[in-house]
């Protein structure tokens, strides 16, 4: 090639991508940006037990024998802690998941860079712009902090009123969970202005279809599956119906995110039967998805928790301490045993009827002591401690932990997802995956001066949005360089700036 050709071709080039650049130099909107080609895997399926630790599917299997989880041939630990240190509340953590930033506790998807709140892009989000359907399924109210973060960005995971609305904003495809009280009058005909079927009952979710499905099955959170009557929808039932309409919805694949999320609630009142339950439901739902997933190739499947909860030892001794056929016995959940002792049942009688087991004087004084108390939980975690010590196994705590927990992967990619990481980690591993494939090779070369080309080679191309997401993506922006990978200029990169970037290799 001609030299000197070559330097003009080159300077041509800028020139155009200078000036292209400041065309596109405008306030992003994910919904503006559509990413065509995408050699990433089809579908994604995120399962997360809140709270869930080892203990708590160690427990379960004790119970009900070998569990679906087992059969995924990728596992690892995450590690969880979030900018407030090393006990992350569901909010840090989820965000962490969804966005690949770490945050402060109770935020939901959102950091502060110099005192500003910035919003981060989700991988829910992400796909969405990659034109995948998308789909949020808990056994919370859907506005609760785990389905929260992957689509709304807000400070407090209190402003559930205003994560209503983000939620129907975003479009969701398919949002189903509990929290009926939250979406007033006003929300219900927000969500059926923006094309939302709403549903309430397991008859009209069997019946459901459309775009756009907002199911409610509870005021607040489901039930626990020990309170359930046969009119209750279960995690099982939301999961198949939100993959049968997202199935039907695009043919680049979905994104899903499913909770079970009171397993979490479960351990926190130190309610072992109901920890049990839950995770089997949960269970339950890997087995469902990983059904799918075998006869769908094109589906990565990631089970994962996003701390753990309790602190919950498997045993109080050595050898089998664990009595399965108590904790099977129970048939409620602790908090419905206070609501009637608060009511003015006998603890005595209450605690037999419910669990078959028989209370010491002592435990009695330990639930009239707890009634007597201004914590409005203390008779629930009363209880909730004196069965786990009668069934064998022993909470430390109320609170959250911050052991590592387990991730466990099937499908394409699914190697990605082992040893020691956080979930920043395996949040941009999914997102990697969800793109390219999660196997791409690529050379860099430094930083370009062109506003977006991550490799120095004075074009963008979707390698410079590869090497944004694997390198890049996490950063609040300090330099130069990580300012032209800053596509909309927020001081963060994040998977918007990689959308972006990868629009603009592809125009
Ligand atoms: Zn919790």
């Amino acid at each position: 090639m001609n030299k000197k050709i070559g330097i003009l071709g080159v300077l041509f080039t800028v020139f155009i991508l200078i000036a292209f650049q400041a065309s596109v130099a405008k306030n992003y909107a994910m919904e503006d940006i559509t990413i065509r080609s995408n050699s990433g895997v089809k579908n994604v399926i995120i399962l997360v037990g809140d709270g869930m630790g080892l203990a708590h599917t160690e427990v379960t299997k004790i119970c009900h024998g070998p569990l679906n989880m087992e059969d995924m041939p990728y596992m690892g630990y995450e590690l969880t802690d979030s900018l407030s240190g090393p006990v992350t509340d569901s909010a840090a953590a989820g965000t962490a998941i969804a966005t690949g930033f770490k945050t402060h506790n109770r935020m939901i998807s959102t950091i502060k860079v110099n005192d500003k709140l910035v919003n981060v892009t989700s991988l829910l989000e992400l796909a969405k712009c990659s034109g995948k359907a998308t789909g949020l399924v808990s056994t919370t109210r859907i506005t609760h902090a785990t389905p929260a973060v992957f689509a709304s960005h807000v400070k407090h995971r209190d402003m559930e009123e205003e994560i209503a609305n983000q939620l129907i904003e975003e479009k969701v495809n398919v949002l189903f969970g509990g929290g009926k009280k939250i979406f007033s009058d006003d929300k219900i005909k927000l969500a059926k202005k923006n094309g939302y079927k709403v549903v309430y009952t397991r008859e009209e979710l069997e019946n459901v279809d459309g775009k756009y499905a907002l199911g409610l099955f509870s005021d607040s959170h489901i039930p626990y599956v020990l309170d359930r009557d046969d009119k209750t929808v279960g995690l099982l039932e939301m999961t198949k119906k939100a993959i049968e309409l997202l199935e039907k919805d695009s043919d680049k694949g979905f994104f899903l995110m499913i909770e079970s999320g009171r397993i979490d609630h479960a351990a926190h009142a130190n309610d072992i039967a109901s920890v049990v339950a839950e995770t089997k439901e949960f269970d339950e739902v890997v087995g469902y998805c990983l059904d799918y997933a075998r006869k769908n190739k094109n589906t990565l499947v990631i089970v994962l928790s996003d701390h753990e909860t309790g602190g919950l030892g498997v045993g109080i001794d050595y050898g089998d301490p664990v009595d399965e056929k108590k904790i099977l016995n129970i048939k409620a959940s602790t908090g419905t045993m206070a609501k009637e002792i608060k009511n003015g049942g006998d603890p005595k009688e209450v605690i037999k009827k419910y669990t078959g087991l028989d209370l010491t004087n002592e435990e009695v004084k330990k639930i009239k002591d707890a009634m007597g108390s201004d914590n409005k939980y203390a008779l629930g975690n009363a209880i909730g401690e004196i069965l786990s010590e009668k069934v064998g196994v022993r909470f430390m705590s109320h609170k959250h932990t911050g052991v590592p927990v387990p991730i466990m992967a099937y499908g394409p990619g699914a190697e990605h997802f082992r040893g020691f990481r956080h979930h920043i980690d395996t949040s941009k591993e999914t997102a990697n995956v969800m793109l390219f494939g999660g196997d791409r090779v690529v050379v860099a070369n430094g930083v370009g001066v062109i506003k977006g080309d991550a490799n120095g080679n004075y074009r963008i191309d979707s390698d410079d949005a590869y090497i944004t997401l694997n390198q890049h993506v996490g950063k609040i922006t300090t330099n130069d360089n990580e300012k032209r990978l800053d596509m909309d200029n927020n001081g963060i990169i994040d998977y918007m700036d990689v959308a972006i970037i990868m629009e603009m290799a592809e125009s």
